[in-house]
């Protein structure tokens, strides 16, 4: 038999390094910072999903896209978050990448070989696994270096303009998208919202605000915290963990199940194939809520448990297994007190809530019902991804989860998303302006 030996140092990988520029530089052309009045296509979020559906509108002709996202640049929002975990490698394998279905650009294996020279054996190494068809880890690095490919091939960065949307309005033959400021009018609007922290329950603290030396995972931790604790049993709790111990504080873990689960992916790998969407596709709203559950539970990449066993008997770790926390109450001199369900308080410099995400449905930017939400989940037409209550409103990435299955929330799920939306997309701006060819396959100026 064969036993996984998980090896820490997959998980370090360097970040910042220069790397060679797309062949195609598109700056925006000179006075056109401010967002236009009309498009084809409104795309709410520039984060991974919104740089797919975008490049994939792009290979059918659809190019008077606006893309409005509140960090104004593609993908800002995943590497900050990655960035203040100080996380310098992806869950998801070489074969998950923001590029288009059925469309062979150079994809995120093909843009780490061409660079090579810039790699260092340990990654040179998990090319070659990922050649051979193995489990294999992507740096940081160059998936952010291949997403600004993408973007500048797709002309996706001269499409993004910096906008907080706050409604988004659709009519018989329109949608409205109002932001801070601006309002653009099309004919679709696609929402690539991805997913929010998930907040502290509201009995946790008096108040509205968090209390003073907590925080949550997407924020930095203060460097003078020497004794810290990590509420959730996530990767982000992970990395959490592995930084404090790492620059020399205590760490206490707080994590609700009977244990921590290390796994490589976050999710079944058959959910990212056909077979595996099938399978989720053929069963009740009751069975997909039960698999979604399953699949959404945290856990945390297999590299992490060598260094956090080797804490664990040390010391350095003190892990609280099977305990909910039921409050956090200031103390003395700045610390914080959680208190356990067992009545157990644990005091600490610091405490940071690491309890996940929580999917951005649009029921906050859509008027009030037209999501149609069942269980949370917005009621999308299974072909096209369109709200049922407004056909002309899109959802890519975690929001269609109910109908992608668990793949929804992940890099390759936007592929898989992004072809059936942009098709529809593509067809009915074509079949508007009478344009369609004969094949089917829509195509601009045809
Ligand atoms: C730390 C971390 C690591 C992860 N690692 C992986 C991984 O290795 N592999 C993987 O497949 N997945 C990973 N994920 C999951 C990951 O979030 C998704 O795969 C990916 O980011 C989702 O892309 P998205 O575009 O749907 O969401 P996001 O990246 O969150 O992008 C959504 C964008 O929409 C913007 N936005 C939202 N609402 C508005 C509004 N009202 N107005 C304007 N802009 C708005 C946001 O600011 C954001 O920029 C990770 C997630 C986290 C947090």
């Amino acid at each position: 038999m064969t036993t996984f030996v998980p090896e820490p140092h997959l998980l370090d990988s360097p970040r910042g390094r220069d790397w060679a520029p797309a062949p195609v530089s598109a700056p925006r052309p000179a006075g056109a910072d401010e967002v236009p009045a009309t498009a084809d296509v409104v795309i709410v979020g520039a984060g991974p999903a919104g740089l797919a559906t975008a490049s994939a509108l792009w290979h059918l002709g659809v190019h008077d896209v606006v893309l409005l996202d509140r960090d104004g640049r593609p993908c800002g929002r995943f590497f900050d978050r990655i960035d203040t975990l100080k996380q310098r490698v992806l869950r998801s394998p070489y074969e998950h990448h923001p590029g288009v279905e059925g469309y062979r650009d150079c994809e995120l294996l093909d843009f780490a070989r061409l660079n090579w020279s810039r790699l260092t054996p340990v990654e040179r190494r998990e090319i070659r696994m990922a050649q051979a068809g193995h489990r294999s880890v992507v740096p940081v690095d160059v998936f952010e270096a291949y997403c600004r490919h993408v973007a500048t091939l797709h002309h996706v960065d001269e499409r993004t303009w910096r906008a907080d949307v706050r409604g988004v309005r659709p009519t018989a033959d329109a949608v409205t998208v109002h932001a801070d400021g601006v309002s653009v009018v099309a004919p679709y609007a696609i929402l690539c919202l991805g997913e929010e922290r998930r907040a502290a329950p509201s009995d946790w603290w008096e108040g509205d605000s968090v209390p003073p030396g907590v925080s949550y995972w997407d924020e930095p931790v203060p460097e003078d915290a020497e004794h810290l604790t990590v509420i959730g049993a996530g990767l982000s709790a992970a990395h959490l963990i592995a930084n404090a111990l790492s620059d020399g504080k205590r760490v206490h873990w707080i994590v609700r199940a009977a244990e921590e689960r290390y796994q490589c992916a976050d999710v079944n790998a058959s959910f990212f194939r056909a077979e595996g969407r099938a399978r989720f596709d053929g069963t009740s709203w009751e069975d997909r809520l039960t698999l979604m559950g399953g699949q959404r539970r945290a856990s945390v990449m297999f590299e992490f448990r060598p260094r956090m066993q080797a804490a664990e008997a040390d010391g350095r770790l003190i892990v609280h297994r099977g305990r909910a926390v039921t409050g956090l109450l200031p103390e003395r001199a700045g610390r914080v007190a959680v208190r356990l369900s067992d009545g157990e308080r644990v005091v600490t410099d610091h405490a940071v809530l690491a309890l996940g995400t929580a999917v951005s449905t649009g029921d906050r930017l859509l008027p009030a019902g037209m999501t149609a939400a069942r269980d949370g989940w917005p009621d999308l037409d299974e072909k096209t991804l369109a709200f049922r209550n407004a056909p002309r409103v899109f959802a890519v990435g975690a929001a269609a989860g109910m109908v992608l299955g668990p793949a929804a929330r992940n890099i390759d799920g936007h592929r898989v998303a992004t072809a059936r939306v942009a098709t529809a997309v593509a067809v009915g701006l074509a079949q508007s302006s009478g344009r369609r060819s004969t094949d089917g396959r829509v195509m601009a100026g045809v």
